[in-house]
This record gives structure tokens, sequence and C-alpha cells, in this order.
């Protein structure tokens, strides 16, 4: 299967299937989202314990884009603490903005290596009005997280 299917594949899937999306009974972080360009709506509900994210839900509607990109942040950054939430959206920011897979510090010949599920949304760096899309979930994320400390 070439890899631009087997990409496909995984976004439809994370649309179709959302991880994470039922919302949390009593977060302690919530931020909401729009990508009016789109109309992509995204909320983002974090319970924190200390600065780790002990659990998370992304909920909302919108492209398959934005919302796959969502699912596959929520299984990223569940149980993770607020340094290693950062260092894995450096990493999703360098792929979205990168001229290839190298230079975004993937491995070409292991798909999913670096970012896991993320990695199926590079292709999405060739259209840039859909980059927007999936970077929703992420700034939504940040606002959640609010500022540190
Ligand atoms: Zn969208």
């Amino acid at each position: 299967m070439a890899l631009e299917e087997l990409y496909r594949d995984v976004i439809l899937d994370h649309y179709r299937n959302p991880r994470h999306r039922q919302p949390l009974e009593a977060p302690d972080r919530r931020a909401e989202g729009v990508n009016p360009l789109c109309g992509d709506e995204v909320t983002v509900e974090l319970k924190m314990e200390g600065d780790r994210v002990v659990d998370v839900a992304v909920h909302g509607q919108g492209c398959s884009i934005s919302q796959s990109s969502g699912s596959m942040m929520s299984e990223a950054i569940k149980g993770k603490t607020r340094a290693e939430i950062e260092a894995i959206a450096a990493k999703f920011h360098s792929m979205m903005t990168a001229e290839d897979e190298t230079a975004a510090g993937l491995d070409p010949s292991r798909p999913g290596a670096v970012l896991g599920d993320l990695e199926a949304l590079q292709g999405v760096r060739r259209y840039p009005v859909r980059i927007k899309c999936a970077a929703l979930p992420w700034t939504t994320l940040e606002e959640a997280l609010g500022p540190a400390g």
C-alpha cells in the first residue's frame, strides 16, 4: 500500500472513530477553538495532576483534518507532562511547516516512529489552507493549558 493511502486511511479512521471524544465530568482546564476559514470547532478538556495531563477529551465538529488531528492529539498527549506535550507540539509544528519529512525530523523509512498516527497529517502541508485545520486542536490545547507555572 502506498504511504499516501496508508495516511489517508489513518486520517479517516480517526475521523470516523474519534478517540477520547466523551466530555470529561469535571475537567480542570477547558478551551474552545474555531477556525472560521473552514468552520471547524474544537473543544479541549483536560484533567490535570500537577503538570501532567491524566485525562483528556477532544470533541467538536468540522472537516476530517481538524477532527482527526484532535483525535490523534488526544492519544499523543494523554498521560504526558506539559514539557513532554510542548516537545510533541513543537515536532508537530515543524512537521507541518518543514519542506519534507527529513527536514521535519521524521524518518521516511519508519512511518510513525516519531509522532505516531500524527505523521499521517504531514501531507496536509501541501495545502496551506488546511494547515489551520490540522493546527486548530493544538492551538486550543495551548489555550487550555494556559501559561506555565
Ligand atoms: Zn477544516
